[in-house]
């Protein structure tokens, strides 16, 4: 097997994909495998500014933006590609990352041209940090059960509660805020909000000390009732719920490509290993016992990495991906939770070692079955969908 088939062999991808994934490799070698490890284990509560920076010094922070605005003009191909390829050195950095490449796309798809002209030039220099604040300390999966309240006062809203689960709230500097305008119509009811995050009623907690996905700086945010003008309104009561749900196929996508990455770079690790380590004299590359270890990770790997991309193929056309999205993100998180153990079984008692990073890619990798949707959420999602026929 090629210890590389990955997006970057995908036929569809033009040369300016090519650049920016090739772009996100080099990145991913020269500013997060030297430090992935160190991040988690000094438990580095966000990136270090100046590794966004470097991002968005790369190019990579505009990849996805399209020309007439200013950015690389690549597909949404080109972003699994780089999410994929960061993803190998750790998940959680391409977690991170991809928020970040998220936040110029959101004022371009949702914002008013007045919106972008105030936001756009700082979310493309990477000089603004936007954080994606849906989720609350009550509720996570059950969007619609949003608490945080928007009352009108004249000229705009008045947003106070509490968002938990911020991610890069360490750096952020503008909020993109789901807040409830009317309980009684749950998911209708919600609007969605640019907040100033160094609005003095805008307070970030200490960032949650993880176990894995430090890097990530997350923190709760406490809204004490922040004034929001009506221009800083980014979507309506009755849209901003349903815009959120027509995102989520991206995002599943998203993560499924990062579970591959992961595993992709676990795979090789365990293939090179075999191919040094002896046991009863001979290369354990020689055990076919062994051989058939990495045979079933690296078909598990393929069929979750088809999956990936055929989601990803209906996201680029404006196809129905709502079951192809739910499908690959499922299959990918179990995949990588199946597969990583198992690579790192190849290694013997060494691949707990801090020198090689499975174990800490087995821990980090949990995050994929939580963010975007659960593995419970994404398998509902897809029962009704078989049951609506
Ligand atoms: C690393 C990381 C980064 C994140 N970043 C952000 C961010 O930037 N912004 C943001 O807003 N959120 C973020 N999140 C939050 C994420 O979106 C939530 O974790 C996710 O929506 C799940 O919510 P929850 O964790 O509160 O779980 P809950 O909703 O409380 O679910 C708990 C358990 O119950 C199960 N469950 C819930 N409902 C059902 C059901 N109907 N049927 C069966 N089982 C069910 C779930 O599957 C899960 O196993 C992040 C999470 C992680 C891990």
């Amino acid at each position: 097997m090629k210890a590389r088939a990955d997006i970057r062999d995908h036929r569809r991808l033009t040369e300016v994909d090519r650049d920016f994934i090739a772009r996100a490799e080099r990145f991913a070698e020269q500013h997060i495998k030297p430090n992935a490890a160190k991040w988690e284990r000094q438990r580095q509560p966000g990136f270090p500014v100046e590794v966004v920076g470097a991002w968005a010094e790369s190019g990579l922070l505009n990849a996805c933006v399209p020309k007439s605005f200013g950015g690389g003009g690549a597909s949404f191909l080109a972003k699994i590609g780089i999410v994929e390829v960061i993803a190998r050195q750790c998940i959680i950095s391409s977690f991170g990352l991809v928020n970040l490449l998220n936040g110029p796309l959101r004022l371009v798809q949702n914002g008013t041209e007045d919106q972008r002209a105030r936001h756009l030039p700082g979310l493309m220099s990477g000089k603004t940090i936007i954080a994606l604040c849906l989720t609350e300390p009550q509720s996570g999966s059950d969007f619609a059960g949003t608490a945080t309240r928007a009352e009108r006062i004249e000229g705009g809203w008045k947003l106070t509660g509490r968002k938990a689960w911020v991610t890069h709230g360490t750096i952020a500097t503008l909020g993109i805020v789901y807040a409830q305008t009317d309980p009684s119509r749950r998911g209708k009811g919600i609007a969605c909000f640019l907040v100033d995050l160094a609005a003095k009623e805008c307070a970030m907690s200490a960032p949650y000390a993880l176990e894995a996905g430090s890097a990530a700086g997350i923190c709760d945010l406490a809204l004490d009732g922040v004034h929001v003008p009506d221009r800083d309104v980014l979507m309506q009561p009755g849209e901003a719920f349903a815009k959120a749900l027509g995102s989520i196929n991206a995002a599943r996508t998203h993560v499924a490509a990062m579970c591959c990455g992961v595993v992709g770079e676990a795979l090789a690790i365990a293939n090179r290993y075999a191919h040094e380590r002896k046991a009863f004299g001979q290369l354990l590359i020689e055990h076919q016992g062994l051989r058939f270890k990495l045979a079933d990770i690296a078909s598990d790997l393929e069929a979750a990495r088809q999956l990936t991309y055929r989601a990803a193929d209906l996201v680029e056309s404006g196809g129905d991906a709502v079951s192809a999205a739910a499908i690959a993100k499922k299959m990918a998180v179990e995949m990588t939770a199946r597969t990583l153990p198992e690579c790192m079984q190849v290694l013997g008692a060494n691949g707990l070692k801090s020198e090689y990073p499975l174990a800490r890619h087995m821990l980090a990798a949990r995050i994929a079955a939580f963010a975007d949707g659960t593995n419970e959420i994404q398998k509902d999602r897809i029962g009704r969908l078989i049951v609506e026929g």
